[in-house]
């Protein structure tokens, strides 16, 4: 099995001049492709003889492929047949495995999802939970006889150790777990360990808006909450992958497992929130679908939940954007993207907590409700578009 060398994922450029150029090629024709080879030169500065031998590899490991000529215009001579991604051949996996729901898709080069399913999150140690959880998956990527699966993207909240490939997990209870060796073993294929949030940022720094921004906070809240900052394109990636937003003071009176009352992740926490509902006589299970269904029917103390909720996302996301300053804020998560009626609080919210001057830089993920899959999906298509020739093993 081809694993990614722990060098070539950490390390920019370490696959060496060749790896960049296929690189750079690859990352030309998916920003603006189709492209002819000329265009390709133009937009890399890299000269024709180099494109044209790296576009040549890129059609042979199934990456690219010449399309028809659209343009109507012919040129004198030899005619310029462009290059484009290739949607046919390559897949990449994800599984996103959450406390409760574990969801698992593939995408093909573009980041579209060519299926995905879910499942409730196994209970059990956590090596019974991957190795089930496996089990499914290769029986899901049956459907895909055609395609080139290049491996497994796994994307989880907690602290992820990717060059051991062990993960920890204080909700799950999970410490130095040796998930990517379970994982492969039972799938067959190369594992690729993320954090979700940092997947998920990933996911709009390859095809969302964050991709053409210098720099972009992705603020994601569901169950736990999280942020990730990227600047030139890049993600930036501390000691232990992601830091940390779940006790960042937003005010109010909930209190947290911390100690102190108002933290970020117990305020806005789905299970929280619909404790609090249930609790207030609301709704008589713990079911964010039916504290939502009580408050479009008109219970002002479930709308009041949800609005309380709204607008501790807007203060946190206010704080942050002063913390970072960046060019644009995405938000992501069902806390935001299930709760479209609610947008607008946290928005109001939002610009009277910034002091920075502008508010309009705040945008809503396009991945809606399908943005874990598609995370854990595209943190693999990102090492596959940084080292095309060291993943596809070439
Ligand atoms: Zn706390």
């Amino acid at each position: 099995m081809k694993r990614l060398p722990a060098a070539v994922r950490d390390v920019p450029g370490a696959g060496g001049v060749r790896e960049s150029n296929a690189a750079s090629v690859l990352g030309a024709i998916r920003v603006d492709g189709p492209l002819s080879r000329a265009a390709i030169a133009r937009h890399t500065g890299l000269s024709m003889p180099t494109v044209s031998r790296q576009v040549a590899a890129l059609i042979e490991l199934g990456l690219l492929r010449e399309v028809a000529d659209q343009s109507g215009v012919r040129a004198v001579g030899r005619p310029t047949v462009p290059v484009d991604l290739n949607d046919d051949v390559i897949a990449a996996c994800g599984v996103h495995l959450g406390v409760s729901t574990t969801t698992y898709g593939l995408t093909n080069l573009r980041g579209r999802l060519l299926g995905s399913e879910r499942m409730a999150t196994p209970a059990g140690g956590p090596e019974e939970v991957l190795s089930r959880i496996a089990a499914e998956v290769r029986g899901f990527l049956r459907h895909w006889p055609e395609r080139r699966i290049i491996g497994v993207g796994f994307a989880i909240g907690g602290q992820i150790d990717a060059e051991r490939g062990l993960l920890d997990h204080e909700r799950l209870g999970w410490r130095k777990v040796p998930a990517r060796a379970v994982l492969e073993g039972v799938t067959g294929l190369p594992v690729y360990l993320d954090g979700h949030v940092p997947a998920m940022a990933a996911a709009e720094l390859l095809f969302g808006a964050a991709g053409r921004a210098e720099s972009s906070l992705y603020f994601y809240a569901r169950e736990m909450v999280g942020v990730a900052v990227a600047v030139h394109g890049r993600l930036h990636r501390g000691p232990g992958q992601s830091g940390s937003i779940a006790h960042l003071p937003v005010g109010g009176d909930v209190p947290c497992s911390c100690g102190r009352t108002g933290c970020l992740e117990a305020t806005v926490a789905e299970l929280a929130v619909v404790e609090r509902a249930v609790k207030a006589g609301v709704i008589a299970e713990p079911d964010i679908g039916l504290l939502r269904a009580a408050a479009e029917a008109g219970d002002p103390t479930a709308d009041e939940i949800l609005a309380e909720r709204a607008r501790a996302l807007g203060t946190a996301a206010g704080i942050l954007r002063d913390v970072v300053n960046p060019e644009l804020v995405v938000l992501g998560g069902q806390a935001i993207t299930d709760a479209p009626g609610y947008l607008g609080e946290l928005l109001r919210t939002f610009a009277d907590t910034t002091a920075l001057p502008g508010t309009d830089l705040v945008e809503v993920t396009r991945f809606g409700p399908d943005v874990q899959a598609m995370a854990a999906c595209t943190g693999l298509l990102t090492q596959l578009y940084d080292h095309p020739l060291s993943v596809l093993g070439a």
